[in-house]
């Protein structure tokens, strides 16, 4: 029986990192079906050595969070965005699909079973979920695996970047994500392992992360990493940029949407060049994990760009930031569809 009762942590300075919690969930695919094991107090995988994971890295992953309200209830936010996107991943990557239902029941699941580590109301704090799903078996040959794993757990968090609303600098980085015909539309780990060079880089010259161009001219903004980039512009339009090779953020299309009918900005996905970014006025990183994280300074080379303000959050910005999480941790009405009520009672 899971305890129900919530439990005491630094909720305010939590940050973005790994809480062992009790339960997590797990499924396995095997003879061409999944067969649920449903949730486990293991937080360690066991597999054999020639896993396509480890060696060919045929594995993806989600990044979802659960969020308490005033009245006690927890929300989902759009989670039926993530399993598709995972879909995505997997066709990519030639893995079986998790189906949308077991996706969203799995996390429900892991929810429940860990409540008492959801982070109260009003700290700002959510509980972060990471689904899962990984190639295994023996292999030695570059080909898809014939078993998976696909697994969710859970860990309590805060901000992803340190400075939560206060602007923090970013680099243009001199290396590439991803490609354009490559894997940047899908959620995988081969991203990231090319991403931690050029984000040590950036780290180590006191910048929050870096900023990836388009890998063909590098003469335009593609994103952050782990979160993608929107600018204000001049005129009050909220732009982000397109390109193949950017992962869709379900928080920038969430963005999109909420600045044209809830704000009433005209809005655009279109390229944004590195020389004219005096067209924006106010600039910000989005996703799960950075929630709205406002960019102070980007440096470019030897330039260094400054959109609103090195210290104030600019006020669009703001806006969409109070928009946003009042609808995720339910203070503002939602748009059809977007908030799974998580079932807490058994
Ligand atoms: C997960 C991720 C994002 C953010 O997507 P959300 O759905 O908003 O959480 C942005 N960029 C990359 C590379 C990512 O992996």
């Amino acid at each position: 029986m899971p305890n129900t009762e919530q439990v005491n942590l630094d909720w305010e300075n939590l940050g973005f990192s790994y809480h062992k919690l009790p339960y997590r969930y797990r499924a396995y695919f095997k003879d061409g079906q999944w067969c649920q094991q449903g949730l486990t107090e293991d937080a360690n995988i066991t597999i054999n050595e020639g896993s396509p994971i480890f060696h060919y890295g045929q594995g993806a992953f989600e990044g979802l969070k659960a969020y308490r309200c005033k009245d006690g209830s927890v929300n989902l936010f759009r989670p039926d965005q993530n399993a598709k996107r995972m879909q995505n991943s997997c066709k990519r990557l030639l893995m079986p699909e998790v189906p949308t239902e077991m996706f969203i029941s799995a996390l429900q699941e892991v929810v429940k079973a860990n409540q008492a580590y959801i982070p109260p109301y009003g700290t700002g704090a959510t509980l972060y979920l990471r689904p899962f799903i990984i190639g295994i078996g023996e292999n030695v040959g570059v080909k898809p695996a014939k078993e998976y794993i696909f697994s969710v757990f859970a860990t309590p968090v805060g901000n992803y970047f340190k400075g939560g609303l206060t602007p923090t600098n970013f680099l243009a980085a001199d290396y590439d994500r991803a490609a354009h015909k490559g894997t940047g539309q899908s959620k995988v780990g081969g991203n990231y392992a090319s991403s931690l060079l050029p984000g040590n880089l950036a780290h180590e010259r006191g910048f929050s992360d870096c900023i990836y161009l388009d890998p063909i001219e590098h003469r335009k903004i593609e994103e952050v990493g782990s979160a993608n980039f929107f600018g204000i512009t001049r005129d009050g339009k909220f732009v982000t940029p397109k390109s193949p090779s950017i992962l869709p953020s379900v928080t920038k299309y969430s963005l999109l949407y909420l600045a044209k009918h809830n704000l009433g900005m005209e809005t655009a996905e279109t390229d944004i060049y590195i020389d004219q970014l005096d067209n924006l006025v106010e600039a910000g990183a989005c996703g799960t994990a950075a929630v709205i994280s406002p960019i102070g300074g980007f440096q470019v080379g030897d330039d260094f760009h400054v959109f609103y303000s090195e210290t104030e959050v600019g006020p669009v910005t703001r806006k969409l930031y109070d928009e946003l999480t009042g609808i995720q941790f339910g203070d503002k009405p939602a748009p059809k569809g977007w908030i799974l009520k998580v079932d807490l009672d058994d």
